[in-house]
């Protein structure tokens, strides 16, 4: 059975081959990579190389990648050199998602609740969009945009007015849902290409592991069955919230929850 689970159950930052290894002890046959995706971190050829030939000896493979948006290298930046590093970041993921053998990205849509500036973020958010579109042609790797609060919503709906399913798609994430609302899925079944399951008890971004918290599974596996998703049960959970301290039994535990979310699938 294919299941994945989030690189950075632990920690997105440092190396990353200590938690590789455990995920595929533990059975998992792809990972997201969720490492570095909040930093200016640029992975060079030689790292790209060196994390393929790791997935490889390790048996993974690369579901999706969570990219990135850091603190000099931001692609709605109101610094214009800033926004052009940005959205190189974005470049950078996109080459890494191909190489390693995926075909999406996830990113954040703006989700700040900065109304006086809503209009400006926008227009640069988009024109980043924009200029993102060819790479996305030539690389054959799309944006999933990820559900977040309301915000995120009305950013997403108006990219979604002005770009096509074959650039633009949608990251379901469980947890957001449980806290702002599953519309966006709702609307969008067509665009559904990246999971990002966890759970929460209501009152918080916990990445809990699911049957843990208060999100309804049944509903969300319904949304998932009836979406054009086709790849595998992917979780983006984290050990910090856990009361699960030891690595090997969080991670079995994973397994199992994957392995039921993935039955109740078919
Ligand atoms: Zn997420």
């Amino acid at each position: 059975m294919k299941l994945s689970v989030t690189t950075d159950y632990v920690t997105g930052l440092g190396d990353p081959l200590p938690y590789l290894e455990r995920i595929a002890e533990a059975g998992f046959t792809h990972v997201h990579w969720c490492h570095e995706w909040n930093t200016d971190y640029l992975y060079s050829d030689q790292d790209i190389s060196g994390i393929g030939s790791q997935l490889e000896k390790l048996g993974l493979e690369l579901l999706d990648l969570h990219a990135s948006v850091g603190i000099e290298r931001s692609w709605v930046s109101s610094d214009q050199e800033a926004r052009r590093a940005g959205i190189d970041l974005v470049r950078n993921r996109m080459a890494m998602a191909r190489r390693l053998g995926s075909d999406v990205i996830v990113m954040h849509p703006p989700f700040a609740a900065d109304n006086e500036n809503c209009q400006a973020v926008r227009q640069r958010w988009l024109a980043s969009l924009e200029e993102l579109q060819a790479d996305s042609v030539r690389t054959g790797v799309r944006i999933a945009l990820e559900n977040g609060n309301q915000r995120g919503l009305q950013e997403t709906e108006i990219a979604f007015d002005l770009h096509g399913s074959d650039y633009l798609g949608l990251c379901f994430d469980s947890g957001h849902a449980n806290l702002h609302g599953a519309e966006l899925l709702e609307r969008h079944p067509d665009r559904l290409l990246v999971l990002h399951l966890h759970d929460n008890d209501g009152t918080a971004d916990q990445h809990r592991i699911p049957f843990t918290g208060t999100v309804d599974w049944e509903k969300v596996i319904g949304l998932i069955a009836g979406s054009s998703y086709d790849k595998c049960i992917s979780l983006e959970v984290s050990m910090s919230n856990s009361p699960i301290k030891d690595e090997k039994k969080f991670l079995a535990s994973c397994l199992t929850v994957a392995e039921r979310l993935s039955k109740m699938c078919r």
